[in-house]
């Protein structure tokens, strides 16, 4: 028993979420010490990759021993109890920092707690802190954070994906088993990828919007994040689930996902290759990693069939039409009367002026480009030509989506285009930046989830590539029994997990 507690305390950090909670269940080990260790862990490499903006040590490990007394009392029993989590910075947590990764909520505690936070907290997750991001979650490499940018764990120089960097930077650095992100073009997907984790984005209305600070109320989706299927299925099964609170919370049971990661079977499934998401502007070694993928599949007994998704080459460019033009409306609240800074409150100047400077000195470059963009487009007069289009482009895709899937169970294609880029490489260019999420935005767009996988690393540049499984809306399930599936085989390949392979900080 003493040698059992000395191997796992040895290497805390580097134990699944699953390994972790049953060593605590068993008692080998307690929630504080668990959390301790991740704690010891952000305090020596988060200085050098940045994943989080706000932590403190003595309100978690307050939170880890009740939550041991609750173990031990029989009152806490999820299968995730006493593991620590990450949270994104856009999840309301009270009385908790919540910036939502910009200086114009800088000092904004939350009178309540996200819906998401109250699920976790009730299961006995204990929160580290919250993650950095892009401002409100636009941008795909967190480097439009107001508070500098994020590092990717392989590679420090390259970027982590975004919005929700920190997140995938604090689970691929070992600082965090688990993390929630959110996703309304990409941003659990992208960074997964680039990262080398697993990370999911749950059907629309499936996982509570309530209490997360909304960027496109009709994309926005909050999900899991992990370092395998399983720990990414848990988490999934813990957030999930309808919730009165939010308008368009999905009443119906929740797919079993855990059950799903269990069966890992693909014989007898067919899975459909999107034609129109490989090729030109797909990064070489990301293609060779995904066929590679596609044949393994096939060796597991999955039929692979392409499938033509025509609607989807518009797909960008409605996105770039329908997330400003509701952002634009989400943000008007932030105006310096109620939440975060405001400037220019002397006494000289009028309401307007005061709101005015307030959001010229809070927003960022990026925040300003898409509110311009957006109410452009509901402009009257242009309303129809661009937002009205830009709904007739997502009513196509979600056709596209549904004809594909009345002849297959799931959709793949490689996750990013490319592997993480450097930090500044695609700063000063918005659209190379929007191109990143070619591929995952078609999903929030038509409202159904999808899973980022780890496959592999480019042979160009070393770095980790992802496959996108997609599955229809509530059939949440399948991506869990092809990505498990597909993770079983790759870690017999390898003997482990890719993130295994990833740089010691
Ligand atoms: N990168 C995309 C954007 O900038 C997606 C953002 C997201 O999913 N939050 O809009």
């Amino acid at each position: 028993m003493t040698e059992k507690i000395h191997t796992i305390e040895s290497d805390l950090v580097r134990q699944s979420a699953a390994t972790l909670a049953s060593a605590i269940r068993q008692g080998d080990v307690t929630s504080e010490q668990v959390t301790a260790a991740h704690l010891d862990r952000i305090e020596q490499v988060d200085p050098a990759v940045h994943a989080f903006l706000y932590v403190n040590r003595e309100q978690s490990l307050g939170r880890a021993r009740e939550v041991d007394r609750g173990i031990a009392e029989g009152k806490i029993s999820s299968p995730l109890a006493g593991v620590p989590i990450a949270l994104k910075d856009l999840l309301a947590t009270k009385g908790i920092p919540t910036t939502c990764g910009s200086r114009i909520l800088e000092g904004w505690r939350p009178p309540y707690n996200a819906t998401i936070v109250e699920r976790l907290e009730a299961a006995g997750v204990v929160s580290l802190g919250k993650t950095n991001m892009d401002e409100f979650a636009m941008g795909s490499s967190t480097e439009h954070s107001g508070y500098g940018p994020t590092r990717n764990p392989w590679d420090l120089e390259r970027i982590p994906g975004g919005s929700g960097g920190g997140s995938a930077a604090a689970v691929a650095s070992f600082q965090s088993p688990l993390a929630i992100g959110t996703d309304t073009g990409g941003s659990i997907r992208q960074p997964a990828a680039v990262t080398g984790t697993v990370g999911v984005k749950p059907t629309y209305g499936g996982v509570s919007r309530y209490g997360i600070v909304a960027l496109a109320s009709s994309l926005d989706q909050a999900g899991p994040c992990a370092r395998d299927v399983m720990d990414t299925a848990l988490l999934h099964s813990i957030i999930a689930g309808h919730d009165p609170r939010d308008s368009t919370s999905i009443n119906s049971p929740v797919p079993d996902v855990i059950q799903a990661a269990l069966s890992a079977d693909v014989r007898q499934m067919k899975i459909g290759v999107i034609k129109q998401l490989q090729g030109e502007g797909f990064q070489r070694g990301v293609l060779e990693r995904f066929n590679a993928a596609l044949d393994l599949l096939a060796g597991l007994g999955a039929e692979i069939i392409e499938v033509s998704c025509e609607h989807f080459q518009y797909a960008l460019g409605a996105y770039y039409l329908i997330l400003p033009s509701e952002a634009s409306s989400n943000l008007a609240r932030f105006d310096g009367m109620r939440f975060g800074i405001r400037r220019g409150d002397d006494g000289s100047n009028s309401v307007e002026q005061v709101m005015s400077a307030t959001r010229e000195a809070g927003f960022g470059a990026e925040v300003k480009r898409r509110i311009m963009l957006g109410t452009y487009a509901l402009s009257s007069g242009y309303y129809d030509a661009y937002y009205g289009q830009a709904q007739k482009i997502r009513t196509l895709i979600t056709r596209d989506f549904e004809s594909a899937f009345s002849h297959v169970d799931v959709l793949v294609s490689p996750t990013a285009p490319t592997t993480a880029f450097k930090i500044g490489e695609k700063l000063d260019d918005p659209l190379a930046m929007y191109l990143n999420d070619i591929a995952t935005i078609p999903v929030n767009l038509a409202g159904n989830c999808a899973m980022s996988l780890p496959i592999g690393l480019a042979p160009e540049d070393g770095l980790p590539v992802g496959l996108q499984i997609i599955a229809p809306a509530m059939a949440d399930d399948r991506l869990y029994r092809v990505g498990s599936a597909l993770e079983a085989a790759l870690v017999d390949q390898w003997g482990g997990l890719l993130i295994e392979e990833a740089p010691a900080l």
